[in-house]
């Protein structure tokens, strides 16, 4: 894929959970050719160092309950400045299909006429999975995940019945605030109070936090351990993998054989 500045268009980028390395090669590309950078709060900084000094940044930045600005304007804003003959790239933390509002971008910019492609990223999951050891689906653990989101639309509304139990991995986004409400709804599901549960805080970022316990204590977890986000929750039997590697024989440094 060959990108150019000054293309009007709109590229949606997913930025990984947070090291560098993580992007894919096509997102280096397509930030090197980016005019205007259009940021989430979720990026991190060492993604921002790749983007190019000329570049314009705009930052939309979320908090929890503090929208600084309203979805429709972020697609008002790519569509002027891509109109505005711009080679526009909307930086998303994770993938920006996954929880992101990639698709409400997507339809901002198609109802405009604008040219819009998307770059996947590695979403939370799977950057949490393979920072921690911990496979979302193994043979003999879980052959079925689910993401779902643990404050979008109210927890009341939402129906995760079947996606928790035996044989099945659930990871939840945005679950911190509601962690004590998340684990009785998924009690009064029919989950077992014991259910595996492990806490990731900052997956894939240098400064990492994996914590476990059972579903009945998660609330008790996150307050205990002062988890911050950004951090994902995950139920199910995996939970307990990466604290099985640990009980088995420590990793051995290999020697040099040279030496
Ligand atoms: N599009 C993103 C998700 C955005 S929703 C993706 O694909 O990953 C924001 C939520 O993602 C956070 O509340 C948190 O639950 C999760 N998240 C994002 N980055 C994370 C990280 N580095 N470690 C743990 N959770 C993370």
């Amino acid at each position: 894929m060959d990108f150019r500045p000054n293309s009007a268009q709109v590229i949606l980028v997913g930025a990984g959970p947070g090291a560098a390395d993580l992007l894919t090669v096509r997102a280096v590309r397509a930030l090197a050719a980016a005019d205007v950078v259009v940021l989430d709060g979720l990026v991190g900084a060492d993604v921002l160092d790749l983007i190019p000094a000329r570049a314009r940044r705009i930052s939309v930045a979320k908090r929890r309950a503090r929208h600084t600005l309203p979805q429709e304007q972020i697609g008002d804003l790519l569509v002027a400045e891509a109109r505005a003959g711009h080679t526009v790239v909307r930086l998303k933390g994770g993938d920006p299909f996954i929880f992101g509002r990639g698709g409400e971008e997507v339809e901002a910019c198609v109802a405009a006429g604008v040219p819009v492609q998307v770059i996947p990223g590695i979403s939370a999951a799977n950057g949490a999975a393979a920072a921690t050891l911990m496979p979302l689906t193994h043979r003999d653990h879980a052959s079925m995940v689910s993401f779902v989101a643990g404050e979008c639309r109210g927890l009341a509304q939402q129906n995760w019945a079947g996606l928790a139990g035996k044989g099945r991995t659930l990871v939840i986004y945005m679950g911190l605030a509601g962690a004590g409400p998340i684990a009785e709804k998924l009690m009064a599901d029919g989950l077992a109070p014991d259910t595996p549960v492990a806490v990731v805080e900052r997956a894939t970022q240098p400064d990492q936090r994996l914590v476990t316990s059972l579903l009945a204590d998660l609330a008790g977890l996150v307050a205990r351990e002062a988890i911050a986000s950004p951090a994902l929750i995950i139920v199910g039997d995996v939970a307990t993998l990466p604290g099985r590697l640990a009980a088995l024989a420590p990793l051995k440094e290999i020697p040099c054989p040279a030496c």
